[in-house]
C-alpha cells in the first residue's frame, strides 16, 4: 500500500531534507491565505492542494501581486472542483520568475524490479506526453540500489539528460539529496515537475516548485511521523478502525458481512457469497476481513464488532477452516466474542451463519450448539452456508 501526499506535505519533506523550495504555508480559508501572503511580502503563488496533477491547467495555480489579490485568488480556488477533487486547502508560497522548467523523479519500478530515475529538460507539462511526443528528451536511468545516487551517478544522469552547463552542478547536488530523501523516507515515488531554473530576489537558482510524493505504507512503523500524513478524511471510517486494531479489512458495497481465517479462504468466500447472492436479489459481500491464523476471542470480537457496525450489513458469514488454530478454539472465540459484545452493551441483532471445517470441527460445532445463541446458526458446507447468509441478508433487507 502507499500513501500519496499533498504537495505541501511533500514540499515540507523536501525542505526538511535540505532541498531548495520556496518559503510558504498552507491555508484553509481566504483570510488565512492573505495572512500568509502578508508574511511573505505580498507577491505569492496560490496553489490548490488536491491529489491530482494538472492543477495549473485547471486554474488551480494562480499568481497574486498583493495580499488582497492573494485573498481573492484563494477564495476562487478554495471549494473548486479539480477532476472530482474538492479543494479544501491552498499552499501559498513566494514566487519565482521561471527561466526554464525541467522534470526529475525517482520511483520504484515494479515492472523492471528496480529503482528508476526519470529526468527531462522538458518539464512543466505531463511527462507522459513529453515521452510520447519527444522520447529523446526523456532519460530513464535504472539506479543500482546498492550504490544509490552518488556524485558520479548524478553527473551521469545530468549529462545524459542534457541539462545546461550553468545548472549542472546544482542539479547534481539536488539529485543526490533527493535520492537520500527517497531512501530515508521509504518513498515509492518522488516527482518534481517543474524542477525550475528561476530567478528569486535577483539571483538565479534551481528550485523544486512542485512535489509529488508517495510513501510506502509498509514502512510506516519506521516513520511514526508519517502517520499524520495519512488523509484520515479520505479513508473509510470502518477501514480506519480496523487498521487501528491491526485487522486486515476492506470495505465493499454489499450486505453480507464476511469473516474468515486466511486471505485465500476469504477471497473464495467472497466469490461464493456473490454467486449465491444472485439467487437472492443480488446481495453481495459487504467486506473482506481476514482474522488470520490465530483467530483468538479478542480478534474475533474486534472483527465481529467492525463488521456488525457496518450499517449495510444484514447478515454475517463466519467461514473458518481449522488448522493450527483448531475449530473448537475458534468456536470458543465466537462465543466469547458475542459475550464480550453483549457486556459492552452492543446487541448482536444480525444473524450469524458459521461454517466450521477442518481440525476439531465436530468439537467446534458442539460448542456453538451448547452456547445456544439464537442469532448463530451452523451450516456444514461453504456453499450452503453462503446461500443461507445471502438468504438471511435478503430477508433482512
Ligand atoms: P500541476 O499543474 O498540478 O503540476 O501544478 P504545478 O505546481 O506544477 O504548477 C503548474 C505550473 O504553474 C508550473 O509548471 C509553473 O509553470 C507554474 N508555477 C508553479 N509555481 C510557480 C511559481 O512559484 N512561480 C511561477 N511564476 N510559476 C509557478
Ligand atoms: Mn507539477
Amino acid at each position: 500500500m502507499h500513501v500519496d501526499l499533498y504537495e505541501y506535505q511533500g514540499r515540507d519533506l523536501f525542505a526538511r531534507h535540505g532541498l531548495p523550495v520556496l518559503d510558504g504555508g498552507v491555508a484553509t480559508s481566504a483570510d488565512e491565505a492573505a495572512a500568509i501572503a502578508g508574511r511573505l511580502g505580498g507577491r505569492v503563488v496560490v496553489k490548490a492542494q488536491v491529489k491530482v496533477g494538472g492543477r495549473g491547467k485547471a486554474g488551480g495555480v494562480r499568481l497574486a501581486d498583493s495580499v488582497d489579490e492573494a485573498r481573492a485568488r484563494a477564495g476562487d480556488i478554495l471549494g473548486m472542483d479539480i477532476k472530482g477533487h474538492t479543494v479544501h486547502q491552498v499552499l501559498v508560497t513566494t514566487t519565482a520568475d521561471i527561466v526554464e522548467e525541467y522534470y526529475f523523479s525517482y520511483l520504484l519500478d515494479r515492472a523492471s524490479r528496480t529503482f528508476l530515475c526519470i529526468a527531462s529538460t522538458a518539464g512543466g507539462m505531463e511527462i507522459e506526453q513529453v515521452a510520447q511526443a519527444t522520447p529523446e528528451k526523456v532519460v530513464r536511468e535504472p539506479i543500482d540500489a546498492g550504490i544509490g545516487v552518488d556524485a558520479a551517478t548524478a553527473r551521469a544522469i545530468v549529462a545524459r539528460a542534457g541539462f545546461p552547463a550553468e545548472v549542472a552542478a546544482e542539479i547534481e547536488a539536488i539529485a543526490v539529496r533527493l535520492w537520500q530523501t527517497f531512501i530515508a523516507e521509504d518513498a515509492l515515488l518522488v516527482e518534481v515537475n517543474p524542477l525550475a531554473r528561476a530567478v528569486v530576489g535577483g539571483q538565479e537558482r534551481v528550485l523544486l516548485l512542485d512535489a509529488k510524493v508517495s510513501l510506502d505504507d509498509n514502512a510506516t512503523f519506521r516513520h511514526t511521523d508519517h502517520e499524520t500524513l495519512v488523509d484520515s478524511a479520505a479513508v473509510d471510517p470502518l477501514e480506519q478502525r480496523a487498521k487501528e486494531r491491526d485487522l486486515n479489512y476492506v470495505k465493499l458495497d454489499g450486505e453480507v458481512g464476511i469473516i474468515g481465517n486466511g486471505a485465500g479462504l476469504v477471497m473464495s468466500t467472497l466469490d461464493v457469497v456473490a454467486y449465491a447472492g444472485e439467487s437472492y436479489g443480488g446481495v453481495r459481500p459487504a467486506n473482506f476481513l481476514d482474522i488470520g491464523g490465530g483467530a483468538s476471542a479478542e480478534v474475533m470480537a474486534s472483527g465481529l464488532e467492525i463488521v456488525l457496525s457496518d450499517p449495510a450489513v444484514r447478515s454475517v458469514f463466519v467461514n473458518v477452516f481449522g488448522g493450527i488454530t483448531a475449530c473448537d478454539a475458534v468456536a470458543n472465540g465466537i462465543v466469547s466474542a458475542l459475550d464480550l459484545l453483549a457486556q459492552r452493551g452492543e446487541t448482536v441483532d444480525k444473524p450469524l451463519v458459521v461454517r466450521l471445517d477442518g481440525n476439531n470441527a465436530q468439537a467446534g460445532r458442539a460448542i456453538l450448539a451448547q452456547a445456544g445463541n439464537p442469532m448463530v446458526e451452523h451450516v456444514d458446507t461453504m456453499d450452503a452456508a453462503a446461500a443461507r447468509a445471502a438468504e438471511l441478508a435478503a430477508v433482512g433487507a
